[in-house]
């Protein structure tokens, strides 16, 4: 094991913005993880785990501290379950277990990021969640030192949401590895109309997967190709009456049942407020997706981003009376 001192957060992360990186080590298996925990304890440092990078925003200052990569990809399967180490690209899972005819992960193809980010922001596309299928996980617990599982219910799964995301647990646990309960040849299900018209009746699991990657290949923006970080903000939730106001102000919104609140579509209410394929500096909204913030020059700064998700924010509130927020997290500000 490595490590270095010549890392910056732009070249691991796909909005590619970020400073520079005091240190950083990649690590594989028990014995690096408990190395690695141990010198940052010894140097008195933060510790940062990093993925693939697809659901942040790094300041361009130092990170004074580790980042720790963990780069384990081995997968298997026992009866229903298939468990994978926490390094594998999330869609290299779901690629393999609609080879494997695994039905329950097939509508989140495409995602980008590490299959050890997923449970953290309980990753979601066409009416599928991690949390449907998520039986457990395997963490290194890095205050106490030892390793640790979480089942499902320790997880606390909301909409794009864990526990992982909250103070308690922040960049407390280093997950190794996860375990899905799928469908071993399950039927798969498709209720997204913007999916209509682009499966056949009775898809197979490979049909659906590829009308997905290709419907996001045209709608979303690849951060191979120019960076961002998939949504930049949340949907947010409201209440019948807001939901109501919002109707009969403002027709054709899109709203959708959430549980017995309502959830607003915000690259609606962001296309609405003039934003969508408008540029501020080195930074823009995508004019394919308007709830995508693209890092347009390649060069863009942390602040930029800041300066322009902040105009949306007021301008959409101006005319909606919503306050968005970002779903993307926001690191070393
Ligand atoms: P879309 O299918 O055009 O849908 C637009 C919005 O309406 C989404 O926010 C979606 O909610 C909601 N929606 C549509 N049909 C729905 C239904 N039948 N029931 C409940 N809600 C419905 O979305 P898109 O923007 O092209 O994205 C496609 C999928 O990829 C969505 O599920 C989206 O969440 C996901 N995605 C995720 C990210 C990310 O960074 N996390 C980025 C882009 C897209 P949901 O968002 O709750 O699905």
């Amino acid at each position: 094991m490595k490590i270095l001192q010549n890392k910056y957060f732009k070249n691991l992360t796909t909005f590619r913005i970020g400073g520079k990186i005091k240190y950083y080590a990649e690590v594989k298996g028990k014995k690096e993880i408990e190395e690695i925990v141990c010198f940052a304890k010894s140097n008195h440092l933060k510790v940062f785990i990093i993925g693939g990078g697809s659901d942040f925003l790094v300041s361009d200052k130092l990170y004074d501290g580790l980042v720790i990569k963990f780069t384990g990809t081995g997968v298997s399967i026992s009866g229903d379950s298939i468990t994978a180490e926490a390094g594998m690209s999330w869609d290299k899972l779901v690629e393999y277990s609609v080879k494997n005819n695994f039905q329950g992960i097939e509508c989140l193809s495409g995602i980008p990021g590490t299959v050890g980010a997923a449970p953290i922001q309980n990753i979601g596309a066409y009416g599928q969640e991690l949390k449907d299928t998520f039986e457990s996980l395997n963490a290194f617990d890095i205050t106490k030192e030892n390793f640790v599982k979480f089942n499902k219910e320790d997880c606390g799964f909301g909409y794009r949401e864990s526990i992982f995301k909250q103070k308690s647990h922040w960049q407390k646990y280093l997950i190794t590895d996860i375990t899905l309960r799928l469908h071993k040849n399950g039927k798969p299900t498709v209720n997204y109309e913007s999916l209509n018209g682009r499966v056949k009746e009775n898809p197979s699991l490979l049909d659906v997967r590829n009308a997905i990657l290709a419907v996001r290949k045209e709608r979303l923006e690849d951060p191979n190709i120019v960076g961002n970080a998939g949504s930049f903000f949340k949907n947010p939730i409201v209440d019948k009456n807001k939901k109501e106001q919002l109707e009969k102000d403002f027709p054709g919104i899109k709203i959708f049942p959430f549980g017995e609140k309502y959830k607003v579509f915000s690259g609606f209410l962001i296309e609405n407020a003039g934003w969508k394929g408008k540029n501020l500096g080195s930074v823009g909204v995508s004019p394919k997706h308007a709830l995508i913030i693209i890092n347009k020059s390649g060069n863009a700064k942390a602040s930029d981003v800041i300066k322009l998700s902040n105009k949306i924010v007021e301008d959409v509130d101006k005319m909606f009376g919503l306050r968005l927020e970002p779903e993307v997290q926001m690191i070393n500000f």
